[in-house]
């Protein structure tokens, strides 16, 4: 899947690898594995191997065919910094966000520590503006130890995916956090989340000076509980890259203006 999205946070999403396996508990109600493990067997369909881990080489350009700058979620359907990834293929992905620029990368993934090790090492990433790294945490044993991953890997912009929140998270340290995204578990055997849990994040982002985004409640369905937080929605984000495609009456004036 690649193409718009309906995620509250994104505009559209881009798999250059599909597939995944399950590492903590916000993984137990997985979106992706529901979708995927739909497809297994069906010839010809992009998850006809199911939800196996598989690079897509030939997703790797689709960010150069979308002319509008877009906010664009990286591996909606995986992990970048899953061990099964080759550096030298995640190395091509960093490519690709580079030279199409125009669009802002928001890279997700619950492998911190994977993270850490392929971008902060010898290897030499570039920190790039228009890539936003994050981590999901969802609870206190797996997911707060992330956030200290996070911020030990170069980024110019790092968010936070709480979702699903799971349990009160307790005291967090948002230093160096740009971001937080809370939301509830939905569908069928979601685990309900307390109206406490996430307004102790809250209180805690506007001490911390920290951009807070409320995505949803959760539960089934998701639209009967709805996205108000105290009686309105919560909807900050990091500001966006908007560049203009290049070629385009606009990305000529902005050069001529710079030159
Ligand atoms: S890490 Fe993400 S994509 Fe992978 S199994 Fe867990 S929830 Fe699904």
């Amino acid at each position: 899947m690649s193409g718009t999205s309906t995620i509250e946070w994104t505009e559209k999403t881009w798999n250059p690898v599909r597939g995944c396996d399950k590492i903590s508990p916000g993984c137990k109600h997985c979106y992706a594995e529901t979708f995927a493990e739909r497809w297994r067997g069906v010839p010809g369909n992009a998850y006809e191997q199911g939800f196996d881990l598989r690079l897509v080489p030939e997703a790797l350009p689709a960010p150069f065919s979308w002319r509008s700058s877009a906010t664009v979620f990286v591996n909606s359907m995986s992990d970048l910094f899953h061990k099964d990834v080759p550096t030298e293929y995640t190395r091509r992905v960093w490519s690709v966000m580079q030279l199409a620029d125009w669009h802002t990368y928001q890279v997700l993934t619950k492998r911190a520590a994977g993270m850490r090790a392929v971008l902060g090492g010898a290897s030499s990433f570039p920190v790039l503006s228009n890539v936003w790294l994050g981590v999901s945490v969802e609870d206190r044993k797996y997911g707060v130890p992330r956030i200290e991953e996070l911020r030990a890997t170069p980024a110019a912009v790092r968010f936070l995916s709480v979702e699903p929140l799971l349990e009160d998270l307790g005291v967090l340290d948002l230093r160096g956090i740009d971001w937080v995204i809370v939301g509830g578990e939905s569908g069928p055997g979601f685990r309900p989340m307390d109206e406490a849990w996430v307004r102790n994040i809250h209180i805690q982002c506007v001490q911390q000076d920290v951009r807070f985004f409320f995505k949803q409640w959760g539960g089934f369905p998701k639209k009967k509980a709805g996205r108000l937080l105290a009686g309105r929605t919560w909807d900050a984000m990091p500001e966006r890259v908007r560049k203009p495609y290049p070629g385009t009456r606009e990305a000529k004036a902005r050069r001529e203006a710079a030159a």
